[in-house]
């Protein structure tokens, strides 16, 4: 990009300007916003419901004003009832899911420490690489994508490796399937282990017990079972965890991520860290509290019962799906494409045709499955009918 010479008072040729004339370059013809109105139902992120969309608008405070504070606050116990932990390190963290994941790896890896992850899709490997990044001395167990561990094999997995960390994920969206966790935390603490759970596509959709389950460390995000837009993503650490990081010989290596520090701003010394996403947070409480409102109970039969209205017409139109019903989420469905059918044609029509998002399959199940989100807000019967008839039109017709 050059930049006009500043003219010289000796230069009397062209023009009269005296200082370095603005490059237009960038300055693009923009229309007004303006998107399409698309039913999410891909692995997130999932349509936002209205009552979060009207907090986005609230014009903001400052963050450090009492009002504010008294938002964190609340908002930090409806995480808890979301949740269902007493744990007091309990906050949203400003930035998306991955954001949460790393700053859980971050606290609680210390280098050399062996941590061991039990993978069986996608995001079982960005944890092996995220605690890699943190110095971790990482060991693995594996299933085949599609199905989950059983409480013998991460037995065997912790008396081989004897980890400081086992980290699983609860609900892999890559999969569709629900990793049981009871009987988990009994195990690693034997082992003097931290449980460390990546809970992203199980919060708000899928039961799930922090404290009754012996969970050490978990981590979330808004825009999936919480129907609120990426950006603040929960974080939660039991009273074991955070022995760890009182013990810790080094610094955590990541000053964003440091619960260290960040307990200073969110806990009663209120001293600044960073300026918390002020909008985001009074999202992130409205969504929270439409939990509430509802009740974890009633809201996890209302997604198991979509998700099976939603099985029943994938038979009905011979589709299969790729996890069996034991461990299939209710969140999140893969359904195997049949033979012979484009898989990404399909995603191509129901976006363009029916303003409909569904996603393809990662990894090992790539040109195989469809991954189909029915979340929180988006977790009702005309979705599911919609979809259903949907997918007939653009498959068989
Ligand atoms: C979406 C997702 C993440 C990452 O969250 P982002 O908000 O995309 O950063 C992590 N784990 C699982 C299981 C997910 O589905």
């Amino acid at each position: 990009m050059s930049v006009a010479p500043i003219p010289t008072k000796s230069s009397t040729s062209q023009s009269v300007t005296t200082s370095p004339s603005v490059s237009d370059r960038y300055r693009l013809e923009t229309t007004q916003l303006d998107m399409p109105p698309r039913i999410l139902l891909g692995p997130g992120p999932a349509n936002v419901h209205p009552r979060v969309l009207g907090a986005l608008g609230v014009p903001p405070v400052g963050h450090l004003d009492p009002t504010f504070l008294k938002l964190m606050d609340e908002l930090c116990n409806l995480l808890r009832y979301a949740w269902q932990t007493e744990n007091k390190m309990t906050i949203a963290v400003s930035g998306t899911g991955s954001a949460a994941m790393e700053a859980t790896i971050a606290n609680s890896v210390e280098p050399g420490d062996v941590v061991l992850v039990g993978v069986k899709g996608y995001f079982g490997h960005r944890l092996v690489d995220m605690a890699e990044r943190y110095g971790g001395d990482v060991k693995q167990i594996n299933k085949p994508w599609g199905e989950a561990f059983t409480l013998e094999e991460i037995k065997t997995g912790l008396e081989t490796h004897k980890p400081k960390v086992l980290a699983l994920v609860h609900a892999e969206t890559s999969t569709g399937v629900r990793q049981p966790l009871e009987g988990v935390a009994d195990l690693c603490h034997q082992h003097g282990c931290l449980l460390l759970v990546d809970t992203v596509t199980s919060l708000g959709g899928v039961p799930l017990f922090i404290d009754q389950w012996g969970i050490d460390l978990a981590y979330s995000c808004s825009q999936k079972g919480l129907s609120c837009p990426p950006g603040a993503s929960p974080f939660t650490m039991s009273a074991r965890a955070l022995e760890k990081l009182q013990k810790r010989q080094s610094k955590v290596p990541n000053w964003y991520l440091d619960m260290s520090l960040l307990t200073k701003y969110w806990g009663s010394d209120r001293v600044y860290h960073h300026t918390a996403p002020i909008n985001m947070n009074y999202a992130f409480r409205e969504a929270l509290r439409l939990v509430a409102e509802e009740g974890l109970e009633e809201r996890w039969a209302r997604h198991q019962k979509n998700a099976e209205l939603f099985w029943e017409g994938l038979a009905d139109m011979n589709l299969e799906c790729h996890v069996p019903k034991e461990t299939r989420l209710p969140t999140l469905t893969t359904v195997r494409i049949p033979d012979g059918v484009d898989g990404k044609a399909v995603c191509r029509k129901l976006l363009n045709e029916y303003n409909i998002e569904i996603a393809g399959g990662l990894g090992d199940l790539g040109g195989k499955v469809w991954r189909v989100g029915l979340m929180g807000y988006n977790s009702r019967p005309e979705n599911v009918l919609l979809l259903l008839n949907a997918l007939k039109k653009v498959i068989f017709a």
